[in-house]
């Protein structure tokens, strides 16, 4: 099996490429189809195992139509929703997301705590197809109305269980209430503990269950 036969577009073909990519992961065989066809997902995915390109490349590829480099700033509100439990993740998560976009127009931004909100916020006003956020920070900027969610077609929980392990559960209900209620949901978990399943049954809408 080859990126070629997963139905990805040219621009994001080409990012793999200079990547080093060679083929796609299992995670990455089982849930790209899947996230392609629009379904929600619930991924059993280890760190290491290609999770992070699993979730991106599909919910980059459903923005492409959405995305023009002329548009103003106005027009590009956030359609992709990525949340992580730590900023270390969401860092990570980002540059992943940037690296596969970079043959695209799509924008990309990360916020976290434990900077000053105010160096986050003056990139927001020019518009970000794609946010990688922390739950607590993104309160934050929900809030101050620098972050606005009402146009999120795509939600992505990376490492949900530990978000749950960390106490986020209260933060991702504020969040989660917050969303628009027809979008796509993408969820990657280590473990499926009983919280976790919870989790999915409140918010996920008839997920396929990938474990690899
Ligand atoms: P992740 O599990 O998402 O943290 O990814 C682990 C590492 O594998 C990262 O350094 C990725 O850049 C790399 N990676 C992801 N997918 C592939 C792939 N299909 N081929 C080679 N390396 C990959």
């Amino acid at each position: 099996l080859a990126f070629t036969d997963l139905g990805l577009a040219p621009e994001l073909l080409k990012a793999l490429t200079e990547s080093g990519y060679t083929k796609p992961t299992p995670i990455q065989a089982q849930a790209i189809p899947v996230a392609l066809a629009g379904g929600d997902l619930m991924a059993g995915a280890q760190t290491g195992t290609g999770k992070t390109a699993a979730f991106a490349l599909p919910l980059l590829q459903k923005l492409l139509p959405l995305a023009s480099s002329s548009a103003s700033p106005a027009k590009h509100p956030v359609r992709a929703l990525i949340l992580t439990p730590t900023r270390e993740l969401a860092i990570q998560v980002e540059e992943s997301v940037k690296a596969y976009a970079k043959h695209t127009p799509l924008r990309s931004l990360v916020v976290y705590g434990g900077v000053d909100i105010k160096t986050q916020t003056p990139h927001l006003k020019t518009g970000v197809e794609v946010l990688v956020a922390t739950p607590g920070r993104l309160l934050d900027h929900i809030e101050q109305k620098t972050i606005q969610l009402n146009q999120v077609q795509i939600l992505v929980l990376d490492e949900a269980d530990r978000m749950l392990d960390m106490g986020f559960m209260p933060d991702l209900k504020r969040i989660l209430a917050l969303l628009p209620k027809q979008r796509q949901n993408l969820m990657f978990s280590a473990t499926f503990s009983n919280d976790i399943k919870k989790l999915a049954d409140e918010f996920l809408t008839k997920p396929q269950l990938i474990e690899v």
